[in-house]
């Protein structure tokens, strides 16, 4: 085992898991852990390359502010590579986010302003829109952007997807592949990959009911109506500037009770603590495997920890009150939790 000089040499290189005890049909379904980044997420993986990348171009130095709108892992994985290369970092985040990411990006030394969640893209609450207003009015600041920003994509073209197809290589290679998408990065990185690389790969897109890509996918129907969904990281209320789904064969939306259901059940048999998407993509996933008539290879992600949400939806008491679960918590655990 190597001694690393700093933890962001910890990024990327995630193992992947077989499911041993779902039901996956004729199916063999893995799961490629970026859970096991050092911040907790796939999204450490463009933190550094979108830093990085900038630095390499001249547009920024350490001791420069870096400004982002995140779901909170965005945060983390930035947070994260500006904390060792010393850049001051502020963090519009909305405020249906859990209180982990939250309180783990303070901690980190971010500044974190909180906004709206019920507001779409145009609104100068919302938290993109935010984030790139605070950027123009701050003396010498750099506006991320990960919705736009080409370095996003490439840490999927040529950092996570590459791990993935070298890893499923010792079992044959991969048929399918299940993501979500928030940014477009992964998919549209892993898509640019695989069209090279992999090209009989399938391309699943999990989605959240309420978000407009389910039916832009199944449809190519554009609504300009997106409702709201408590998965978070996932769906989105508008197509991303990097965003390609030209290779996206099929899509699934998910409810939010069946993601976070399908989270437990993931931890229940399988001993894997993902976060909400990783519900969504599972659902997905397991629909996509029960389909199939013949045995395929099929890779899903697991995007980010369930540590992130311990307080939502692996407290029984939070499932209870949002009507995710219909029994009783067993147990009397109600005094953890005031
Ligand atoms: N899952 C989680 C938990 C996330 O935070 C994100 C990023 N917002 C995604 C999935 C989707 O990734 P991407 O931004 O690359 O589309």
């Amino acid at each position: 085992m190597p001694i690393h000089a700093s933890v962001l040499e910890l990024i990327g290189n995630t193992p992947i898991v077989k499911a041993r005890r779902l039901d996956t049909g004729p199916c063999e379904l893995y799961f490629k852990l970026e859970s096991q980044n050092p911040g907790g997420s796939i999204k450490d993986r463009i933190g550094k390359s979108m830093i990085e990348a900038a630095e390499k171009a001249g547009r920024i130095k350490p001791g420069d502010t870096l400004v982002e709108g995140t779901a909170g892992n965005t945060g983390i994985g930035l947070a994260l590579v500006a904390q060792q290369k010393g850049y001051k970092l502020i963090l519009v985040v909305p405020d249906k986010m859990s209180r982990e990411k939250i309180f783990n990006l303070k901690a980190m030394g971010a500044q974190v302003v909180l906004t709206r969640s019920d507001v779409a893209k145009g609104h100068p609450d919302y938290y993109q829109d935010m984030a790139e207003r605070i950027a123009r009015e701050t003396p010498g600041a750099y506006f991320i952007n990960q919705f736009g920003n080409p370095d996003n994509p490439a840490a999927h073209e040529f950092g996570t997807g590459p791990e993935i197809l070298e890893q499923m290589a010792q079992v044959g290679g991969l048929d399918a592949i299940v993501f979500g998408c928030g940014s477009s990065g992964t998919m549209t990185g892993l898509s640019r990959c695989f069209a090279e690389k992999s090209p009989h790969t399938e391309l699943i897109l999990a989605d959240p009911v309420g978000s407009i890509l389910e039916e832009y996918i199944n449809r190519g129907t554009l609504s300009d109506k997106s409702a709201s969904w408590m998965v978070e990281g996932i769906g989105e209320d508008f197509l991303p500037q990097i965003s390609d789904f030209t290779r996206v064969k099929k899509a699934y939306a998910i409810t939010d009770k069946e993601s976070f259901l399908t989270a437990r059940e993931l931890l229940e048999k399988e001993g894997i603590l993902g976060g909400s998407s990783t519900g969504t993509l599972l659902a997905a996933a397991l629909k996509y495997c029960r389909e199939q008539t013949t045995p395929k290879r099929v890779v899903v992600l697991v995007p980010d920890t369930g540590n992130k949400y311990i307080s939502k939806m692996y407290n029984d008491y939070w499932m209870l009150d949002n009507g995710f679960l219909d029994r009783e918590p067993t147990g009397d655990l109600r005094d953890l939790i005031t």
